[in-house]
């Protein structure tokens, strides 16, 4: 039988055997990960400089420890002990997930269930509408304003609105809001709130106050962003001990594996390192911003390791296409019902003059 006919013939098959909603899902599509070659990687706003030295080492002692035969802590004490004393909580207001959108995920199972809704702002994350279809339930998108900010609309009372998440700053734009207004649409919504701070590293400001000061509110932080470990899979969330309860039923025993563990813990132990490496993407996402305006571009103030730019009168595509022609991967966002632009991470130095030398020359 030809191949194609074999694959047409599994399709039909599994697509009959799996939940229906399943079947019927757009999956969630992540940026493109190119494995090997020789890219400029603009793309998915991973950090461009190795994480502290402190990983490595945590990480060849864990191996040597002969720890790996045995199960990892299911709670990752160490970890919560360390991040505790930097975030000024106890440990017992953090848990600990394979990366951030593990705990994305945990919150929405423990949350929203069948028929039930999550209201998340648009364009944003996309990620939390898919996790909200994986619960057979709906997704309430509420448009932000021009401006990016986003009006009371948003914490709108609605029966079947079980959680809402902002990502803060948000993505694709890199705008925040800042933590009065969090607090008061935390204060009108009728369900929890999600501040998803993958960014929050890189800005002014954060919501860590509103967890102590309101049940309702939790935090997500992500180690692939500001602490360069995308390729390990750690991130935890911080909110009140009774909320933090319910989430331990729903996570996996074992989520973080003893690897990730140790080198989280020595990477949140070295500040230094965070400071350091947070002035230089700030300076760099400076430069970015200036010379992409005087490119003609609207580039927007970016409180993320990232910019969203947009021209008045150039398609934007063409533009991506052509970087990519050139071995510069920067990301193409369209959203439907909305309009399209190009987020740029912020590279190396080095990086983005190179990507700027590109698009003086389209
Ligand atoms: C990158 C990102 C995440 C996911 O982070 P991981 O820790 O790598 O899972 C979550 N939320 C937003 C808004 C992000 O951009």
């Amino acid at each position: 039988m030809p191949a194609a006919r074999i694959m047409n013939h599994t399709r039909a098959t599994s697509t009959s055997l799996v939940r229906p909603d399943i079947a019927a899902l757009a999956g969630y599509v992540p940026g493109e990960q190119p494995q090997g070659g020789d890219w400029i990687k603009l793309n998915t706003n991973e950090n461009p400089y190795p994480p502290s030295p402190a990983v490595a080492r945590a990480v060849a002692a864990a191996v040597a420890g002969r720890t790996l035969a045995k199960y990892p802590d299911p709670v990752a004490t160490a970890f919560r002990r360390r991040a505790g004393d930097v975030l000024g909580v106890d440990p017992d207001w953090i848990i600990c997930g394979n990366g951030s959108d593990d705990l994305l995920t945990i919150l929405v199972r423990t949350f929203v269930g069948a028929g039930e809704r999550l209201r998340m702002p648009y364009p944003s994350y996309i990620l939390y509408r898919t996790l909200a279809g994986l619960q057979g339930a709906g997704c309430d998108e509420f448009h932000y304003a021009r401006d990016w900010s986003l009006d009371d609309g948003f914490a709108a009372a609605a029966a079947d609105i079980r959680l809402a998440i902002i990502a803060n700053p948000n993505s694709p734009s890199g705008t925040l809001l800042a933590p009065d207004r969090v607090r008061e649409l935390a204060a009108r919504l009728p369900c929890g709130l999600v501040v998803d701070e993958a960014y929050g590293d890189f800005a002014a400001t954060n919501c860590l106050d509103l967890v102590r000061e309101n049940e309702r509110v939790i935090v997500t932080r992500s180690f692939s962003k500001s602490y360069a470990l995308a390729g390990l899979r750690f991130g935890f969330a911080v909110a009140q001990p009774t909320v933090i309860e319910q989430l331990l039923k729903v996570k996996d025993s074992y989520n973080c594996d003893t690897l990730s563990i140790a080198a989280a813990t020595a990477a949140i132990d070295d500040q230094a390192w965070l400071a350091a490496n947070r002035a230089q993407i700030i300076a760099t996402r400076r430069r970015l911003t200036d010379e992409l305006r005087r490119l003609g571009y609207d580039a927007l103030e970016s409180q993320a390791n990232f910019v969203w730019c947009t021209h008045p009168e150039r398609p934007h595509r063409p533009i991506y296409e052509a970087l990519k022609a050139a071995g510069i991967l920067i990301r193409y966002m369209h959203y439907a019902g909305w309009g399209d632009g190009l987020r740029v991470s912020v590279g190396t130095d080095a990086e983005i003059d190179a990507f700027l030398a590109r698009m003086r020359s389209l």
